[in-house]
């Protein structure tokens, strides 16, 4: 499977940022060249500006098999490097919920996660997580709270997530989605860009 490292900026014109330093901690060579590329058309199809979550962990991961974001490279030379499928992004301000909405009308993605309580360069900031694994009906969709908690002391990230396909988790996800909603009015208010 071809990987992000074998493609050039002019496969990926809208980020270019992603040979440069921010994105130095990323090892692009285990990502599947399929997700960025989807990405890239995402980006175009929607028109809506992506940053592409510069947190460690927001593409590849190695600590979490179960997670859509892991990789692993393979050491026998014959059997194939595990690549990561799964990226999170920062949609514009004020364009957050309806990039999600296209998200999810799309054939191609296998799952979509809306994230509140994210930042980006210490600025609150919805986020939204997508992942090309394989489906065989409906697609995966779920948001999440994300907040920092102290337990014993010590500072740790708490995510609670909602799916839609979970009738008790049904009020909870509404919850977040009108709260980006909000969020993203607001921006749009405040910038005086057309709601
Ligand atoms: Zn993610």
């Amino acid at each position: 499977m071809k990987t992000v490292a074998q493609l050039t900026k002019d496969d990926l014109p809208n980020f270019s940022e992603i040979w440069t330093g921010t994105y130095a901690h990323v090892d692009w060579d285990l990502v599947s060249a399929d997700l960025l590329l989807y990405v890239q058309l995402l980006r175009v199809m929607t028109g809506i500006p992506l940053t592409i979550s510069p947190a460690i962990g927001g593409v590849v991961r190695f600590d979490t098999p179960n997670s859509q974001h892991y990789a692993h490279r393979s050491e026998y030379p014959d059997i194939e490097d595990h690549l990561c499928k799964a990226i999170d992004v920062f949609p514009a301000p004020g364009h957050a919920a309806r990039f999600f909405d296209q998200c999810r009308t799309s054939k191609r993605l296998g799952a979509v996660g809306l994230y509140m309580g994210t930042q980006l360069n210490g600025e609150q900031r919805p986020l939204v997580h997508i992942d090309i694994r394989a489906r065989e009906d409906a697609m995966l969709v779920w948001t999440c709270q994300q907040s920092k908690q102290i337990v014993d002391g010590v500072e740790k990230t708490v995510r609670d997530y909602f799916y839609l396909h979970k009738s008790d988790d049904y009020s909870s996800f509404a919850n977040i989605y009108s709260a980006v909603i909000a969020y993203d009015m607001a921006y749009r208010l405040s910038a005086r860009l057309s709601v």
